[in-house]
């Protein structure tokens, strides 16, 4: 049986060099030596994750918690340093600063780890204090640098570098499995753990048996951005399929008889809190086992959709269903199928399983869709989307297969763009490929009543690497402060960010919330007191609905 310091080790090794061939090799090699019950635990932690996509449990302890804990254990408070680029970092850093010694038996790996599963099960009375009794008696036990990795995990920040994709390529290189067999046992699957204990413990046929089963939820297929229809059509020759993008929650609808279950976006169940869309799912579809895609829409009294947010209230709730189903009414429009009868569907092209859609779909509404040969047929189909009150269009290629959690070219989205100029007020240090830089910013309005400058929002996206790069000493200098990884800076870098829109936020200060907001250009030609006022967005807000 295998300790948990051999994994805490592992990280620090993996920290310590950016060589892609060499952290394959070393992951390889680690999950080679573990006994077979140990793999899937060990890989769902080395990519920062405790359970299966698909499993709903979580055990992000907050700040507070362990701070707490941390404090019970060691008798004192934790001091952060400045240096400290993550909460694991501060408390390696600050258990080094008290010579720090453990006491007990060494821990072993699935010990912490079924821990973990204990941690995440205590709920209802009494359970904050049974959780931190379960995390102290683990640190207790823990050197230091395995306390820094058991922080990381329930912290939720395991920053060691090793990417979904990574493991993948690890697992090829060090099993002698294509890796393309091992991608697709995954998309099936949504479990690395499970699928890296096939690999290297039951080989290519324990992976075939990792298939698709009813009832277990599959990862979405996701869209690249486009900014016009002429660049659709570039990307994906003609004809193409254009749809409706509606801005709702996404659906996979799973039906096994009269077993219905619906899974968000992230995979977990959310069949309680959207009965009617089950109801429907049950009596309308015309197969006995099928798997179907879709999006649910809030809509108001003339069948018009209603912000995103509104719908946000009801799906994923389990208390008041009756009456949101009251509040807020919601639509199921469909688009596409993965599964019929027996038959997946995922290698099929996009048209096979559209026609499949059609037939079996019933009463269920499909998304409006039409075939688009011409920018300016395209143009049209985008205008009528957006007059009808939906985000924009969804552009598919044709006879593309069904690509599970892959964000390739083959589905585009097209929907219209702002930008506004916003200056960016504080920054957190970046981890895995990104580590030593400051990359995630936060990003602030000028509140035109009080000169103050006011965070809406956050975003990592749109820079290149190099820009990254020269972007970290340049924030430096302007730091004020430092908490846990984020660094405060003065108000001085505007850039220009492009977003999709406007939401009420009370997570900020400003009440109001860019939704993926993205940086496109710096712009030293403005100056802080230039840019965009918090008075404007509220107005695009409510020009928005909201
Ligand atoms: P985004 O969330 O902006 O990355 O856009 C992708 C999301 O659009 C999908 O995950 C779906 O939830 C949603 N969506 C809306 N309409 C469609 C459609 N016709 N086809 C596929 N996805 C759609």
């Amino acid at each position: 049986m295998s300790l948990f310091l051999a994994l805490a080790n592992l990280g620090e090794q993996l920290a310590a060099t950016k060589k892609k061939l060499e952290h394959s090799a070393l992951v390889g090699a680690y999950l080679k030596q573990l006994a077979p019950p140990e793999i899937a635990p060990a890989a769902r932690l080395l990519i920062g994750r405790i359970f299966p996509e698909s499993d709903a449990r979580i055990v992000n302890l907050s700040g507070a918690a362990l701070n707490r804990v941390l404090a019970q254990v060691v008798g004192s408070e934790i001091e952060w340093s400045d240096s400290a680029v993550d909460f694991g970092d501060a408390v390696a850093q600050w258990l080094t600063t008290r010579a720090w010694q453990p006491q007990g038996p060494p821990l072993q790996l699935l010990e912490v780890y079924h821990t973990y599963e204990k941690i995440a099960d205590a709920t209802g009375a009494g359970s904050r204090a049974r959780k931190d009794e379960l995390l102290a008696a683990l640190l207790r036990r823990a050197s230091i640098v395995e306390a820094k990795y058991i922080t990381k995990q329930v912290s939720g920040e395991m920053r060691v570098g090793v990417s979904e994709g990574a493991l993948l390529d690890a697992l090829a290189r060090n099993t002698n499995i294509p890796a393309a067999q091992i991608r697709r046992a995954n998309q099936l699957a949504g479990d690395m753990g499970a699928v890296a204990e096939a690999a290297i413990a039951r080989g290519e046929k324990g992976l075939q048996q990792l298939g698709l089963q009813l009832g277990r939820p599959l990862k979405p297929m996701l869209a690249q951005s486009v900014a016009s229809v002429a660049e659709a059509l570039q990307e994906i020759s003609p004809p193409v399929a254009f749809e409706y993008k509606l801005d709702g929650a996404r659906v996979q609808i799973h039906k096994h008889g009269d077993d219905v279950k619906l899974f968000s976006r992230h995979l977990s169940d959310i069949t309680v809190s959207l009965p009617e869309v089950a109801d429907l799912a049950r009596r309308a579809i015309r197969a006995q086992d099928a798997i179907l895609e879709g999006e649910v829409i809030a809509i108001d009294a003339n069948g018009r959709a209603r912000p995103f947010q509104i719908l946000m209230r009801r799906v994923g709730r389990a208390r008041d269903v009756a009456q949101m189903q009251q509040e807020i009414p919601v639509q199921l429009f469909v688009f596409d199928c993965l599964y019929c009868d027996g038959a997946s569907l995922f290698d099929a092209p996009n048209t096979a399983r559209w026609q499949t859609l059609k037939n079996i779909a019933g009463e269920i509404e499909c998304v409006p869709r039409n075939l688009i040969e011409s920018v300016q047929a395209g143009e049209t189909f985008l205008r009528a989307a957006r007059a009808a009150g939906h985000e924009g269009v969804m552009v598919k290629n044709l006879q593309s297969p069904y690509t599970p959690g892959e964000r390739g070219k083959q589905w585009l989205k097209l929907k219209p763009v702002h930008t506004l100029d916003l200056v960016i007020v504080a920054s957190e240090w970046g981890y895995g490929r990104r580590h030593g830089w400051l990359s995630n910013q936060h990003l602030a309005a000028r509140d035109e009543t009080s000169g103050e400058f006011l965070e809406v929002g956050k975003t990592f996206k749109g820079l290149t690497d190099k820009e990254f790069q020269a972007l970290t000493p340049r924030l430096l200098e302007l730091k004020t402060h430092q908490t846990r990884g984020t660094v405060f800076v003065q108000p001085q870098v505007v850039v220009e960010v492009a977003f999709n829109n406007v939401q009420r936020s009370p997570a900020y200060k400003s009440g109001v919330a860019l939704r993926h907001a993205r940086i496109v250009a710096f712009r030293p030609d403005k100056a802080p007191h230039e840019i965009e006022t918090i008075q404007t967005l509220r107005e695009m807000m409510e020009r928005e609905g909201q």
